[in-house]
């Protein structure tokens, strides 16, 4: 059996088409739907990454404003901003790219961000309100993947979902979504003893470790749904995933790519959440 890989590319350029058309009626009513997006330093992964996200928020029609600041910007001169950004009335949405530099508590910055324009949904409350399974800014990637599994039909109610990795970006709240899609979740991670005997029962096998080909084909069972998020630059400087793409492939029932499958989502369920900011902003 050879897997059916699930194109992430493909799937965020139908969308982005159908979020293009929603921004072209939400212009007719005089709404333009604004990110911010702020960038602090020159980490080469960071501009990419915002590049990606300016690319598309042009396409959709989405005003999307980049502020970049120096690494030497101080904790209190970004909260500063960030509350001037919550007060302006034609920003949507306001996103701070991580990691920050060190010198800076990235927590502080998330809890400053107005939790009506935290696109991201970072903020505690975004993410109390995920936890209590209430309307709110879910957080891009693990949406990215909620939207994945939907577009290709895959069962979720009652299938064992097995997370690798349990950071609060990814692991977490993926997790928590797939649970409130009445899922039955486990969390795998660094301390986890024989992580296999867990990830060989998984249904839906999601990896966000950051390791290249950290995941096997001895790691799965026949036709498992494999979602890989993790990004890594190997040594001859291409991108490859947290999964044995060619092993796994032979095993698996669905199988998402790196690079063009986690990565574009993300992207893109960043644009759904500025326009829903916008259109809660203007009720
Ligand atoms: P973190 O580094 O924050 O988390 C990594 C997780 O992996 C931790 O929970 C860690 O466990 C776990 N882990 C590490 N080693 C092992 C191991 N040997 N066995 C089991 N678990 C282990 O990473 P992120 O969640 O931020 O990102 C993960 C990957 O996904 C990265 O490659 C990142 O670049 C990528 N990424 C991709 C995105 C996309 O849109 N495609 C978006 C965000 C991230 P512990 O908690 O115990 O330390």
């Amino acid at each position: 059996m050879s897997a059916q890989i699930i194109y992430g590319d493909q799937l965020a350029q139908s969308l982005r088409e159908d979020m293009k058309q929603e921004v072209k009626k939400l212009k007719n009513k005089g709404v333009v739907p604004k990110l911010v997006v702020i960038l602090i330093g020159d980490d080469p992964a960071s501009k990419s990454y915002v590049s990606g996200k300016q690319k598309a928020a042009d396409f959709i029609g989405i005003d999307s404003e980049l502020i970049t600041l120096p690494s030497s910007t101080s904790e209190t001169e970004l909260l500063k901003l960030i509350n001037d950004l919550n007060h302006s009335k034609g920003v949507n949405g306001i996103l701070v790219q991580l990691p920050l530099p060190e010198h800076i508590n990235e927590q502080h910055i998330i809890e400053a961000i107005n939790p009506d324009k935290d696109v991201d949904g970072f903020h505690p409350i975004s993410i109390g309100r995920l936890l209590t399974n209430q309307d709110t800014f879910l957080p891009c990637t693990p949406l990215g993947i909620l939207t994945m599994l939907k577009s290709k039909n895959i069962e979720i109610a009652g299938k064992h979902v097995v997370v690798v990795g349990r950071s609060n970006i990814v692991g977490k709240p993926v997790g928590q979504l797939l649970l409130n899609e009445h899922a039955t979740v486990t969390y795998c991670h660094s301390k986890t003893k024989d992580m296999s005997l867990y990830t060989k029962t998984a249904d839906i096998l999601i990896v966000a470790v950051g390791q290249a080909g950290f995941i096997t084909s001895e790691h799965i069972k026949e036709g498992a749904t494999v979602i890989d998020v993790g990004v890594n630059r190997i040594e001859d400087g291409s991108l490859t995933g947290d999964v044995n793409f060619e092993q796994v492939k032979e095993k698996a029932a669905y199988l998402t790519p790196v690079p063009k499958g986690v990565g574009p989502m993300t992207i893109t369920m960043l644009m759904k959440n500025t326009i829903k900011a916008a259109i809660a902003q203007t009720k």
